[in-house]
């Protein structure tokens, strides 16, 4: 991997902030992204754009073509067995929202359980959430240890005759814990319940094909995987998408609608109401091509060694404490310095023009399990270097000098 290639391919890391080479480290958050993404965009706009599907004319087919071909893109990324699996959401959010709504809808009795871990992001609890008020299901929590790894042998002992579906994290985006998801998967399968994959930090990372996990469901952002904002991706079997109902009605999604009796599309319009985000949707095959050629196995090494510096070089700072230290970890280090609070930590290094996040990251049940209110995060994605990590850490050093 050539870092200052792969750094000229992303304008923005050239810029300063606060007077400041910017040191962007808030990739959990969202990426950024690559010229050919944004070019790709401009091209669409400029040269191709109509709306897609239902024109017989030049530009519509174009655009058609073009949102297809992402389709396929996306498939061959995560290894799907066909593009029919493959689902254009807004993001993982509405992604799960789609999920947790048609599934419980056709499966879920009152009493039923969901079960999800005690690591996840408000995504994948708030739509269960909903749920337990509309459907009357009831979820369950699996726990994790002090170090933030899934407790397994729970597992089994949470599963129950009411088990309708496992919805978990792939790697949290606190924590940076890669779960086991293999065994969670192989697990469920023994009792015939299906898994959720939520893999909105994990596709970029490292590599995910889908049928090798076998996963019924996995959804993902474009947004944190150096693609557009406002897209996402479903991914589900086949055989599950068939049965479920559709999420919103509209447009596209139908195969043709009377007063008396409307019929819906086949997969994978029947999830897809409204005009498509094609513009989106060719933006992000192009950053899944643009990781690809890099090799999701070469940025998975590239940023193990990253997160290994960095963890090294924090832990040289007294009074500082890593939340997250799981054995199977992604680029994401949680912490906090004993007297300097989150919020203080993330405005200064801002004046030293390092962006990290600070807060409860959206999984405000995980801050309860560990007894705070929210951590500083440093997130690093595949244009990160360890310059960058030694301006963070000697930053922090003079901010815990002040305080
Ligand atoms: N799940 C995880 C693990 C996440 O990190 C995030 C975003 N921080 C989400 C879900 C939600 O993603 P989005 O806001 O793009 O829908």
């Amino acid at each position: 991997m050539n870092i200052n290639n792969i750094r000229a391919n992303f304008p923005i890391l050239s810029r300063q902030v606060h007077g400041k080479p910017l040191v962007y480290f808030d990739n959990g958050a969202t990426t950024q992204k690559p010229k050919c993404v944004v070019d790709k965009i401009q091209e669409m706009y400029y040269s191709v754009n109509a709306n897609v599907h239902r024109g017989v004319h030049f530009l519509s087919q174009a655009a058609t073509d073009e949102h297809e071909a992402s389709r396929r893109t996306v498939q061959e990324f995560i290894g799907a067995a066909s593009a029919n699996e493959i689902v254009f959401t807004r993001g993982t959010t509405e992604a799960i929202n789609l999920i947790s709504s048609s599934f419980c809808r056709e499966f879920c009795k009152p009493g039923d359980e969901i079960i999800i871990s005690a690591m996840e992001h408000h995504s994948n609890i708030v739509p269960w959430q909903l749920q337990e008020s509309i459907s009357g299901i009831k979820l369950r929590v699996l726990p994790i240890t002090d170090e933030g790894e899934i407790v397994l042998e729970e597992l089994e002992k949470l599963i129950s005759s009411r088990t309708k579906l496992i919805s978990i994290t792939h790697i949290s985006n606190v924590l940076g814990t890669i779960n086991p998801i293999e065994k969670i998967i192989e697990i469920a399968h023994q009792q015939n319940i299906p898994v959720l994959i939520d893999a909105a930090q994990s596709v970029q990372h490292v590599p995910v094909n889908v049928q090798q996990l076998d996963c019924d469901f996995l959804v993902f952002s474009s947004h944190k995987i150096y693609g557009p904002t406002g897209m996402g991706v479903l991914y589900g079997k086949e055989k599950w998408l068939e049965k479920l109902p559709p999420y919103q009605g509209g447009g596209e999604m139908i195969s043709s609608v009377s007063f008396e009796k409307t019929t819906f599309a086949d997969l994978p319009f029947k999830f897809e109401a409204g005009t498509p985000d094609y513009v989106g949707s060719t933006a992000l095959a192009t950053a899944l091509r643009y990781i690809s050629e890099i090799g999701l196995d070469k940025i998975a090494e590239y940023e193990h060694d990253l997160l290994t510096y960095a963890t090294d070089q924090l832990l040289t700072i007294d009074k500082l404490k890593i939340y997250g230290t799981a054995k199977n970890k992604s680029s994401v280090i949680s912490f906090l310095v004993n007297g300097v609070h989150h919020y203080d930590m993330g405005v200064l290094l801002d004046t030293m023009g390092v962006a990290v996040r600070t807060g409860h990251h959206c999984a405000e049940p995980l801050m309860r399990r560990f007894g705070i209110e929210g951590t500083v995060r440093a997130s690093f994605a595949l244009y990160n270097t360890k310059e960058e990590v030694d301006i963070l850490v000697n930053g922090i050093r003079r901010i815990v000098k002040m305080f």
